[in-house]
């Protein structure tokens, strides 16, 4: 058998106004009541395991392919828009390694948001791991605007996409050797985080329990964007605690600095 095998898939990037990330990375002083504010480009991208016994195993799915073409809200895209090539299509970087997306049998979805199920679409014959209390919530705030194609960051479709079977986790699990997902609650009622166990080393990706740098520093910064902010302090502590037991690397959602860093698919870690 091969050892686990881990790509990450470049799915382009989102623009926005960074304290949506990082809270008050600028603050008025006596002098100064307009400060500087920082436009930043965010990445957004998949991680593809080719694993021994599971086979192709997919976490996240990036954002919709017509995201900025009518299928995100125009209010959306005034404040988050949405970049990408051809070639960062989650369909085409699948290609780079000679797959379809009916390869992928399992996809683990972080949260519903939608620059994390936007591609959620290709997968109707995978079996889909969410977390149940995100879900029960997108739901629930979709439900009340039932003429609304969407919800804050939640689209009704990608919400509502078709799968094989929804499986909706409620606690830390083993999803097979190597492989563990995580609860981290916070960013919304519950985000899913991937545990990656490679012979050379463990990845942590927390998904948006922790976006950048920043947020895990020794002064946490703290977004503006969050469901919950003590709960989320505390999944950045969970995070710290298996880092520290584990010293693995942690991979944050958003950082551009760091994704400049990383190896992109066809390469490979293992
Ligand atoms: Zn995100």
């Amino acid at each position: 058998m091969h050892p686990i095998k881990m790509y990450i898939l470049d799915n382009g990037w989102v623009e926005y106004d960074e304290s949506l990330l990082v809270s008050n990375p600028t603050l008025d002083t006596i002098s100064n009541h307009n400060p500087y504010r920082k436009w930043i480009k965010s990445p957004c991208y998949c991680v593809l395991i080719d694993h021994p016994e599971k086979g192709w195993m997919l976490f996240d799915t990036g954002s919709h392919p017509e995201a900025m073409k009518g299928y995100w809200p125009n209010e959306t895209i005034k404040q988050f828009p949405y970049y990408r090539t051809e070639q960062q299509l989650l369909i085409n970087q699948l290609a780079l390694i000679g797959l379809k997306p009916q390869d992928i049998k399992t996809v683990i979805l972080s949260h519903g948001h939608l620059d994390h199920a936007g591609g959620l679409f290709l997968f109707k014959n995978a079996d889909i791991y969410w977390p149940k209390a995100d879900y029960e919530y997108a739901k629930r705030l979709l439900a009340i605007q039932p003429e609304s194609r969407s919800s804050g960051p939640y689209i009704r479709a990608d919400i509502e996409s078709p799968a094989r079977e929804l499986h909706f986790v409620t606690k830390n699990l083993k999803l097979a050797p190597g492989i563990e997902i995580i609860t981290l609650r916070g960013h919304t009622p519950e985000v899913l985080g991937l545990v990656v166990h490679l012979n050379s080393c463990t990845y942590i990706f927390p998904s948006d329990g922790i976006y950048m740098a920043p947020n895990y520093g020794s002064r946490i910064n703290q977004s503006d964007i969050f469901y919950d902010n003590l709960s989320c302090l505390e999944s950045i502590e969970k995070v710290r605690k298996l880092n520290e037991k584990s010293h693995s690397r942690i991979m944050y959602s958003h950082d551009m600095e760091q994704f400049k860093r990383f190896k992109l698919a066809p390469e490979y870690y293992e």
